[in-house]
């Protein structure tokens, strides 16, 4: 149950100094001190190794739920760092439940990428309020984001694909990125070849259904 895991009181009580040891404390002014980049449900940690060498300046987190899979994920990032001095100190993870205690994490506007790749499709329709997309959820993922904040999205479930890209077209803070935009964007490649779920997917040949949208100011 969560009370296994310690949940920051507020943002500004989250140990920086735990997760980015190499950052902080800091002198270094180019170095943006905030996460910026949220991979929710970050499972094994495949798309944070990618991005941690991408955007190499840019602070990133993995929230993940099973306490197994967080400490892989955080003696891979160890391994990572011994074995190549000076890179992967951007990157880190932390067990928490993403569906609670996002705005534990993150003020109002701080970040501007979230991941929510290959998520449980929680298929019977009494369960689909435990999907990590949801219209309620969506409200706090807005507040999370900055103007301009992308929400990447994708899964090998159709009907979850339907239902992200639904809720997301539904809501008045989220307009869906143009497909210049989509292929200008290098992120938007990783999303089914650097998790371990999308390369499962496409070993067996599966589809993929990806949504991705920017924060929006919502016109009047
Ligand atoms: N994104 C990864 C990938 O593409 O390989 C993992 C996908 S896996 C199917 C879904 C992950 O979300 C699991 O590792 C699960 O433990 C995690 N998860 C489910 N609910 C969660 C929650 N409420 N908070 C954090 N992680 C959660």
């Amino acid at each position: 149950s969560d009370s296994h895991f310690p949940v920051p009181v507020s943002p500004c009580h989250v140990d920086y100094c735990l997760h980015y040891p190499q950052h902080f404390p800091s002198s270094d002014q180019t170095f943006n001190s905030k996460i910026q980049f949220a991979d929710i449900g970050c499972g094994f940690g495949g798309l944070l190794i990618s991005l941690s060498t991408l955007f190499p300046k840019t602070l990133m987190i993995g929230m993940e739920l099973r306490d197994k899979v967080t400490e892989y994920v955080k003696e891979r990032i160890l391994a990572l760092r011994v074995e190549n001095p000076g890179q992967y100190q951007n990157v880190s993870v932390v067990r928490t439940n993403s569906m609670k205690y996002i705005p534990n994490y993150f003020e109002k506007g701080q970040l501007s990428k979230m991941f929510f790749l290959f998520p449980d499709p929680h298929f019977k329709e009494k369960n689909h309020r435990r999907r990590v997309i949801s219209p309620h959820l969506l409200d706090e993922y807005a507040y999370t984001l900055c103007i301009g904040g992308i929400i990447y999205t994708i899964t090998d479930v159709e009907e979850l694909g339907e239902w992200m890209k639904d809720c997301l077209e539904g809501h008045p803070m989220f307009e869906a990125v143009r497909d210049e935009e989509l292929e200008a964007d290098p992120v938007v490649k990783l999303l089914s070849s650097a998790t371990e779920e999308g390369q499962k997917v496409a070993r067996n040949g599966g589809h993929t259904f990806q949504a991705v949208y920017k924060r929006v100011v919502p016109s009047l």
